[in-house]
C-alpha cells in the first residue's frame, strides 16, 4: 500500500517548525510519497498576508526533504474555506490504495475536535504528531489516547522541537530583523523579492 505524507499548512510563511516537523514525520512515516498543500482560506484564521500564489511559490522550501514531493494547489484552486476533511475524500477517490498520514503540530491536535468532521478524519488518516513547544509530551500522550479510545489513529513524532510560528517570523520580518535562521533560504528570497511582511503589508 502506498505510504503518502500529506502536509497541510498556511505557511504564511513557511518556518524552520514546519522544516523539523515534516522531516520528523518523514524519517518516522518513511513515505512513498510527500504531497505538500498549502491552504486557501483558512478556516481558522482571520485573512492572508501573503497571496496563494507566493505561499506555494515559497513551499518549494521543502523539496530538498524528499525525492518524491509535490506541492498541490488543489486547495487554492477551490477557493474559500479549506477543510482537511474534504481535501481528504477527493484524495482517496483519486488515489483508493493510498495510506496517508497527516503530520500536525501538537497544537494541532489539543484543538483537533472542533475540527470538521474529526471523527471520520482520524479514521481516514494516521495522525502524526510532533511536539511544538517540547513541555508537553504527557499531555499529548494522554490526548493520543483519549483520540485513539474513538478509534482514531496516530503516531506522535519524536524530532526537534522548534518553539516558532509564522505569526512571530511575520512580527519580526515587519521589524526588520534577521529571520535567515528561521526561515529556509528559498521562502525568504521570494519574501524578499515581493516585499512581504514588510510594515505596509501587516
Ligand atoms: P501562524 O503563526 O500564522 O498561525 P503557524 O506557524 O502555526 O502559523 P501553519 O502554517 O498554520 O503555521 O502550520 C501548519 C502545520 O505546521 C500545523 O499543523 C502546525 O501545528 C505545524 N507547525 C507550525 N509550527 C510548528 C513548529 N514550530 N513545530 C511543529 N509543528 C509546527
Amino acid at each position: 500500500m502506498e505510504r503518502v505524507i500529506l502536509f497541510g499548512g498556511t505557511f504564511d510563511p513557511p518556518h524552520m517548525g514546519h522544516v523539523a516537523l515534516l522531516r520528523a514525520a518523514i524519517e518516522t512515516v518513511r513515505p512513498d510519497s510527500v504531497l505538500i498543500m498549502p491552504t486557501g482560506t483558512p478556516p481558522h484564521k482571520g485573512g492572508h498576508h501573503a497571496d496563494a500564489r507566493l505561499r506555494m511559490a515559497m513551499c518549494r522550501c521543502f523539496l530538498p526533504l524528499f525525492d518524491r514531493m509535490v506541492i498541490s494547489n488543489d486547495e487554492i484552486a477551490r477557493g474559500g474555506k479549506s477543510y482537511t476533511i474534504d481535501t481528504v475524500r477527493r484524495l482517496r477517490a483519486r488515489m483508493p490504495g493510498a495510506q496517508f498520514f497527516l503530520p500536525i503540530g501538537s497544537d494541532m491536535l489539543a484543538t483537533f475536535r472542533q475540527w470538521r468532521g474529526y471523527r471520520e478524519l482520524m479514521q481516514s488518516v494516521t495522525l502524526v504528531v510532533h511536539s511544538r513547544v517540547g513541555t508537553d509530551a504527557l499531555a499529548l500522550s494522554e490526548l493520543a489516547s483519549s483520540l485513539s479510545a474513538e478509534g482514531g489513529s496516530l503516531i506522535i513524532a519524536p524530532g526537534e522541537v522548534l518553539v516558532l510560528s509564522s505569526t512571530e517570523i511575520r512580527e519580526k520580518m515587519r521589524r526588520g530583523e534577521d529571520v535567515s535562521a528561521l526561515v529556509p533560504g528559498t521562502a525568504l528570497e521570494i519574501a524578499g523579492q515581493y516585499g512581504l511582511y514588510r510594515e505596509a503589508e501587516t
